[in-house]
């Protein structure tokens, strides 16, 4: 995770870097808006400043109110539509890297996995790794969980 990252989108026309900077660790969201959003059963995420991201080619948005009043901005590759990054109005200068974007994931594992109330049940998390019924509830304990190493 130390250095610079790269990755990209499925049909190559998205390319990213990020720089060396104040990184998350990876965490699992299982909510339902994620497993819809992804078409999946959870999707993985990286919390970096996005300042550190350079993005090159065309990206397209799509934006979600949450049940909170915030306003979730997902931004994708406007060929392929593979989600690159996602940010949020009430956490600026935040944004969060799709973890699967990025050119070697392979260390990736996620640190904690939030919404496990609505986790599929075939999925099973090991033991060790931290787990929430919802997800962190302040900046406090999401540094707790998921802050850098
Ligand atoms: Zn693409
Ligand atoms: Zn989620």
């Amino acid at each position: 995770m130390e250095g610079v990252l790269t990755g990209g989108c499925l049909c190559g026309a998205v390319r990213y870097e990020l720089k060396p900077g104040f990184r998350m660790r990876p965490y699992a969201c299982h909510c339902t808006d994620c497993q819809r959003r992804t078409g999946s059963a959870f999707s993985l995420h990286m919390g970096i400043m996005a300042k550190d991201l350079t993005i090159e080619g065309e990206l397209n948005e799509g934006t979600f109110v949450q049940p909170s009043g915030a306003i979730s901005t997902i931004a994708g590759c406007a060929k392929c539509m593979s989600r690159i990054y996602a940010a949020n109005d009430r956490r600026a200068g935040l944004a969060s890297i799709r973890v699967g974007t990025l050119d070697d994931a392979k260390n990736m594992s996620p640190a904690a996995h939030f919404w496990v109330s609505s986790k599929q049940p075939w999925i099973t998390i090991p033991e060790d790794i931290p787990t929430l019924e919802t997800q962190p509830q302040s900046s406090q304990e999401w540094l707790q969980y998921v802050g850098p190493e």
